[in-house]
């Protein structure tokens, strides 16, 4: 990967910016990312640290964590990203299931960091700071070597991240992917989203999840893009960076969606800068797409991935207005897909669902430590069995259902969960909603909807059914409702509905 983003040089973007800090404005050209990613790569390396080791990254997307992630991968060992919400308990487990020899994160985490490194047997020298902080080494001391950097001596078959699934669903699982992997899905996307030196793009989602590491952060650096980093997602702040960078490029997951169709505060900013938005890592709702795209006058298209296949499999082209933002548009070229019948294992035609299957040179070696999860999700042909459930037409336009784990089985018909909180948020006076399965009174499963109002709105429980009944096939109706003061979701933007069953007697 570094080969590939570095090795060129950078032109005329020598002395361009790549990528600014949202926040403070502050920015460093490509000359000067180049410069610190082969610094910090030289320091790793005194450090003894090389081919074969891992090295944790735990901090918020800022300009340092691209040239850190670099570094580690110029010194020809491996990044393990950790989610920056996590606790040390969670974070414990990544640091020893990953092997990490390093630990690099910021000094508003060290609590967390500290705690969690004694779990996993890391010692007090194995943190490093990107800020200052007391008692342990920062990256200004990697940056000061005066060491020169090793021989690049990895090859595409070798490990280059070991990212961690969102945990939306369970646990959270080492993901082994490859410097193929990577740059394959760079290749993969350009010809359907492409960037240009002129664009600019903000980079909100989390660079520790795949979705920000390949899309935001690598696409950007290979386009020779300017990338604007934010910490987290704040709708001010988010509002506020865009209007004042210019941003053209905007990566978001439906809940900031969410935010930017229904929120007041969206029309004091001029957006008027914002050429396209692309929404992925959850299901968007068409017509919630579409109401920001009418709001913003900008372009709004869907993407499907998953951290197995570095991510993105799946994309609606940005010179394709007529298809439906309810799917998620073609397969990437590379990328052999198809649909098979859970139970039966046989493929199904155009318009049925299916499990989809995906095969390509973006696909993961498998998860870390895990070769039961890893032989259940790679069969013998080499298809990632996903896990979600799909349609295709006959012009090969793939619509996502739901996942297969979280259809809502009521009398032999299948609900699926997403439809039904796409359906609830196009009411007006509802903000957020999440749709999980309950045994009722007869030990049926049915559809439960937990609501969230906006502001000062009032609904009853009836009034919810009552809405989705009259839009919905009477098999699909949700049956019980719940309001909530906010829906669960992980930093990668998607609801957690197992959240939601833990805390739901009647939960199936
Ligand atoms: P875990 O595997 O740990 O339970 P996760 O599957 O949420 O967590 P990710 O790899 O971050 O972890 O997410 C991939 C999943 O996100 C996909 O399998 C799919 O269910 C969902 N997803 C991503 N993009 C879309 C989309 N555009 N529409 C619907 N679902 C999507
Ligand atoms: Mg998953």
């Amino acid at each position: 990967l570094f080969e590939f983003l570095f090795a060129d040089g950078f032109g005329d973007r020598t002395d361009a910016p790549a990528l600014i800090d949202g926040g403070s404005g502050a920015s460093i050209s490509f000359a000067q990312l180049h410069g610190m990613v082969v610094k910090i790569a030289a320091a790793l390396a005194e450090r003894g640290i090389g081919a074969g080791d891992v090295v944790a990254l735990f901090a918020p997307n800022t300009p340092y964590w691209v040239a850190v992630f670099h570094g580690v991968l110029r010194a020809n060992a491996i990044v393990t990203s950790a989610n920056s919400l996590y606790t040390p308990g969670e974070l414990a487990h990544q640091l020893a299931d990953s092997g990490a020899k390093l630990l690099i994160t910021i000094a508003p985490f060290l609590d967390r960091a500290v705690a969690a490194a004694e779990q996993a047997g890391l010692t007090g020298d194995a943190i490093i700071t990107m800020d200052k902080a007391e008692g342990h080494p920062a990256l200004a001391d990697l940056l000061a070597t005066t060491a020169e950097p090793p021989a690049l001596t990895v090859t595409a078959t070798d490990t280059a991240v070991l990212p961690y699934s969102s945990g939306t669903t369970g646990k959270a699982k080492g993901v082994v992917l490859t410097h193929r992997n990577l740059v394959a899905n760079l290749l993969q996307i350009q010809p359907l989203i492409q960037v240009s030196p002129e664009t600019k793009i903000l980079a909100v989602l989390p660079f520790f999840h795949i979705y920000g590491m390949t899309v935001m952060m690598n696409q950007g650096v290979h386009g020779r893009s300017t990338v604007i980093t934010m910490p987290k997602f704040d709708l001010v702040e988010f509002l506020r960076v865009i209007s004042t960078h210019r941003i053209q490029r905007v990566y978001i997951a439906p809940p900031v969606a969410v935010a930017l169709a229904k929120h007041q505060v969206v029309d004091s900013y001029d957006l008027s800068c914002i050429e396209v938005i692309v929404s992925g890592a959850a299901p968007l709702d068409a017509e919630l797409g579409r109401a920001v795209a009418r709001r913003l006058g900008c372009r709004v298209l869907q993407g499907y991935g998953m951290t197995e296949m570095s991510p993105v499999s799946h994309c609606i082209p940005d010179d394709r207005p007529d298809i439906d933002l309810n799917s998620v548009g073609f397969a990437l070229p590379n990328m052999e897909c198809k649909l098979v019948d859970p139970g039966t294992g046989k493929e199904v035609g155009p318009g049925e669902r299916g499990e989809l299957c995906c095969r390509g040179p973006n696909i993961m070696t498998g998860y870390l430590n895990n070769p039961e999860a890893t032989a259940a999700t790679l069969d013998a042909d080499g298809f990632l069995h996903t896990g979600d459930v799909a349609t295709v037409t006959d012009d090969g336009v793939f619509t996502i259902v739901d996942r297969v784990k979280e259809l809502i089985k009521y009398k032999g018909y299948q609900v699926p969960p997403a439809e039904l909180e796409a359906l609830l948020l196009t009411h007006e006076k509802i903000a957020d909603a999440a749709v999980i399965g309950v045994h009722d009174a007869e030990g049926e499963e049915v559809p439960k909807a937990f609501v969230v109002l906006q502001p000062g709105a009032a609904l009853t429980e009836d009034e919810v059914m009552a809405f989705v009944a009259e839009r919905i096939a009477p098999h699909k109706k949700v049956r019980v409702v719940e309001f909530i003061d906010a829906v669960p979701k992980s930093a990668s933007g998607k609801i957690l509905r197992k959240d939601l069953r833990a805390r739901e007697p009647q939960a199936t």
